[in-house]
């Protein structure tokens, strides 16, 4: 797996996070089989599409050349708006927003997307060779699944350079039935596809 670095997690948090890392890889080792539930979270989406967006995050959790970093930032403030984050409007300066009360539970900041699509020809590089993840305190009150797959949420925004259409089982699944190229630019539909495999 690739090496965590932690920022402002006490022991504690920090064994949380690990023990997350640990189930979101073993989930992502499952989420290549055969089986998975594909079509419930990605609808009509050709399946080798799914399989090589789901075979590049493997890739890169498995990694040992690679580091996430997790940042604490409770009590601190964000400065763009949650739905912002991926459309890189920075706000201006003293106008950020508080974390706390926010209900934000994770954020990345976008990768550049001006190659398009993942795929074969531009696979991660733009990843560099670390991420960071930066985590608020809501995160510590979710169970182990959702905390695994909010990790795997955030990597694909780094990975995939997925994007936030929706959030939340329902609003997942319903898209998926609608849009299903949409849901495959869609961090939580990965997200709960990994607490389903
Ligand atoms: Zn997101």
């Amino acid at each position: 797996m690739f090496q965590r670095r932690f920022e402002g997690f006490s022991q504690q948090q920090q064994s949380v996070i690990a023990a997350a890392c640990d189930g979101m890889q073993q989930r992502a080792a499952r989420s290549l089989d055969q089986g998975a539930p594909i079509a419930a979270w990605f609808g009509a989406a050709d399946r080798n599409q799914v399989f090589l967006k789901l075979r590049m995050m493997q890739n890169v959790i498995q990694d040992g050349s690679r580091t996430v970093t997790f940042v604490n930032r409770t009590g601190k403030k964000i400065g763009v708006t949650h739905t912002d984050v991926y459309t890189k409007h920075l706000n201006p300066v003293g106008q950020e927003t508080p974390l706390q009360g926010s209900g934000i539970v994770a954020y990345a900041f976008p990768v550049d997307r001006r190659y398009g699509d993942p795929g074969p020809h531009s696979t991660v590089s733009h990843v560099g060779s670390g991420m960071r993840i930066y985590l608020n305190d809501v995160f510590f009150t979710l169970d182990p699944v959702l905390q695994a797959a909010t990790i795997y949420h955030e990597m694909t925004h780094k990975v995939l350079a997925t994007n936030d259409h929706c959030y939340d089982p329902v609003a997942c699944r319903m898209l998926a039935a609608r849009n299903s190229a949409q849901a495959l630019d869609n961090a939580d539909n990965f997200a709960h596809y990994i607490a389903n495999c």
